[in-house]
């Protein structure tokens, strides 16, 4: 075939992740004939990724509390989540053979934990309804005559499709395949997209060597951290360049807009949260005999080594001597330890993305209004949302809607 050959094709899903395979799904059930298209030589790699620490697919909460967490996407997100709702994501997993289970958090997960047994049989369902993949195809957008641009190790190739689904992720773990070089293709179509920005992400912190020589990869545990009206319960870990973790990543999105606009922003550590200020006065008050400083915050408060450490930083920030201070001053810094934050963790290190295709470039079929018969879905829109399962949610929901839209277009 030379490049001049089109090969016509019913319906492109490019993206073989959750969201383009949701689509293909709903398409060949549809009985649309689809192709998936993909980069990488295999599908799913961030899927597979996620399922590492265990795969998260949803969340159990009311769907109203649910739906608030997409924040200001929220609006944009209902439709598709409401017509596939968390308890149709888990009807669907347990249909593939993989029965889920709530967690003690009220997250979702799937019985096996990981997401490999669900992949495998959500690709073998797909290739019985018909679906055909060729991976190691990256788009690389349109040709004057608007057909779709594929590199391929054969070679360039040309695909005309009767409708195409984007589902090309956002621009985190880009060596997992979404490396959002579709940005640059899309806007130069007059698409407005909204910059994207690392979501659920840690930061970097200026520790002193002393400190990350010693503490790097160490956990925080049991700690509260604070930001604005914002208070999180949970846990971090200290990274040689700053601190990252479950509790990070929920503070993540608001702390992010403050470090991009003023180059540094003070999150709070309490260590002890369970007790007020002058409990921790009372703990600290009595004699510290000769035992050292750490030894007696260590018994007194059960305060870890990294723990003290990070008040060690936080008094030498401030120019003074930890030992030294009085018991209430010292309750009051271990309950609110400033840490000065002077950026995000880079991209390649952001469970997610924010940012993406803005929402007022679709219709409510999910088709690009500028590009008829483009529909878009998951993580390339402009929606962010903290894990626990949403993520996942709304990538597999908005695929549902994507395929659906493509469905009653090709039927009109
Ligand atoms: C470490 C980690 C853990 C996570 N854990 C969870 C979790 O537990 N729960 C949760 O809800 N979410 C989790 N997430 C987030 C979740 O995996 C993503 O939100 C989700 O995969 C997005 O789905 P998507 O289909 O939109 O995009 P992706 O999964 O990114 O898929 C996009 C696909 O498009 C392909 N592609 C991109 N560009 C091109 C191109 N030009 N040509 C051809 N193909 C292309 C890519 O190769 C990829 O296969 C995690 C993410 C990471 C990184």
């Amino acid at each position: 075939m030379t490049v001049t050959d089109v090969l016509k094709i019913d319906v492109a899903v490019i993206g073989a992740g959750p969201a383009g395979l949701m689509a293909a799904e709903v398409l060949a059930k549809g009985g649309a004939r689809v192709t998936v298209f993909d980069a990488m030589p295999s599908a799913a790699r961030k899927f597979l990724m996620a399922g590492r620490g265990g795969l998260n697919l949803t969340h159990s909460e009311p769907l109203p509390d649910f739906l608030a967490r997409y924040g200001a996407a929220e609006a944009r997100l209902v439709p598709a989540i409401a017509s596939f709702t968390p308890g149709d994501l888990r009807a669907w997993s347990e249909a593939l053979g993989q029965p889920t289970f709530i967690g003690s958090s009220g997250r979702v997960f799937p019985e096996a934990f990981k997401a490999s047994p669900l992949l495998r049989a959500w690709l073998r369902l797909l290739s019985e309804q018909g679906v055909t993949f060729a991976f190691r195809h990256r788009w690389t957008g349109w040709n004057a005559d608007g057909a779709l641009k594929f590199e391929t190790p054969d070679g360039p190739r040309l695909v005309a499709a009767k409708a195409t689904v984007l589902a090309l992720g956002g621009g985190s773990w880009a060596k997992l395949g979404s490396d959002a070089a579709w940005v640059d293709w899309l806007a130069a179509k007059g698409i407005a997209i909204a910059p994207l920005r690392p979501a659920n992400v840690g930061f970097n912190v200026a520790w002193s060597d002393v400190f990350k020589d010693r503490f790097e990869g160490q956990p925080l545990k049991g700690i509260a951290l604070s930001f604005g009206t914002q208070s999180i319960r949970g846990e971090a870990m200290i990274t040689r360049s700053g601190i990252e973790g479950g509790a990070v990543y929920a503070l993540s999105s608001a702390l992010r807009e403050v470090v991009m606009a003023d180059g540094q922003v003070v999150l709070h550590i309490a260590l002890r949260p369970d007790l007020s200020a002058d409990e921790l006065a009372s703990k600290l008050a009595v004699p510290r005999g000769k035992q050292s400083f750490s030894n007696f915050l260590r018994k007194a408060l059960h305060l870890s080594p990294v723990a003290t450490g990070l008040l060690q930083e936080a008094a030498i920030a401030q120019g003074r001597q930890l030992a030294a201070l009085p018991p209430d001053e010292l309750g009051v810094l271990i309950n609110a330890v400033p840490i000065t934050l002077t950026g995000t963790a880079p991209m390649a290190r952001a469970i997610s993305t924010a940012g993406g295709i803005v929402f007022d470039e679709i219709d409510d079929a999910f088709m690009l209004k500028r590009l008829p018969g483009v529909f878009v879905a998951g993580e390339m829109l402009d929606w962010e949302a903290p894990t626990g399962g949403y993520l996942l949610q709304a990538s597999f929901a908005t695929g549902v809607a994507a395929g659906q839209g493509v469905l009653k277009y090709l039927g009109s």
